[in-house]
């Protein structure tokens, strides 16, 4: 899952957003990237992002997953405006196991996976400290 915030208090919105995904129903989190500093991407005149990815454990679907995620941008007061518009939090399913999902409501792995470096960077980050985790556990 990728976590992202260009408006307000955007560590407080990251920091409120790992710990709902924590407390969703039959979900764990596992592991999380480093969080960094982006440049926006779509409309110009909005500042620069934090972003970080996590690894979640869950028995939800993704279709559940994607309700849940919307009700925690919404209860960090997201506004849905212009598209690429600055937000309070952006919560975005990168890859989902194996899974392969294409439609509108939900795609996965999402399409700009290939096309943002930092996803990619923060993925790999996040995979390799999963790893960790599961070898180092009694
Ligand atoms: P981008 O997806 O390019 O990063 P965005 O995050 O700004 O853009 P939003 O306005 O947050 O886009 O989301 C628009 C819709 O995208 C969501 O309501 C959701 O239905 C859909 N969507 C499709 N695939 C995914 C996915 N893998 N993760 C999250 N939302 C997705
Ligand atoms: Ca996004
Ligand atoms: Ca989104």
């Amino acid at each position: 899952m990728a976590l992202g915030s260009n408006l307000g208090d955007r560590a407080a919105h990251l920091a409120a957003a790992r710990e709902a995904l924590g407390a969703l129903p039959g979900t764990r989190l596992l592991a999380e990237s480093d969080v960094e500093e982006t440049a926006p991407i779509g409309p110009p005149g909005q500042g620069a992002y934090l972003n970080q990815m996590v690894a979640l454990a869950t028995t939800l679907d993704p279709a559940a997953l994607l309700d849940r995620l919307h009700d925690i941008e919404r209860s960090r007061g997201r506004e849905r405006r212009e598209r690429w518009g600055p937000r309070t939090l952006d919560l975005d399913i990168v890859r989902f196991g194996a899974r392969r999902l294409t439609g509108s409501a939900l795609t996965i792995p999402h399409p700009e996976l290939p096309h943002r470096d930092f996803w990619r960077r923060e993925l790999a980050q996040v995979q390799a400290r999963v790893s960790d985790a599961l070898a180092s556990r009694p």
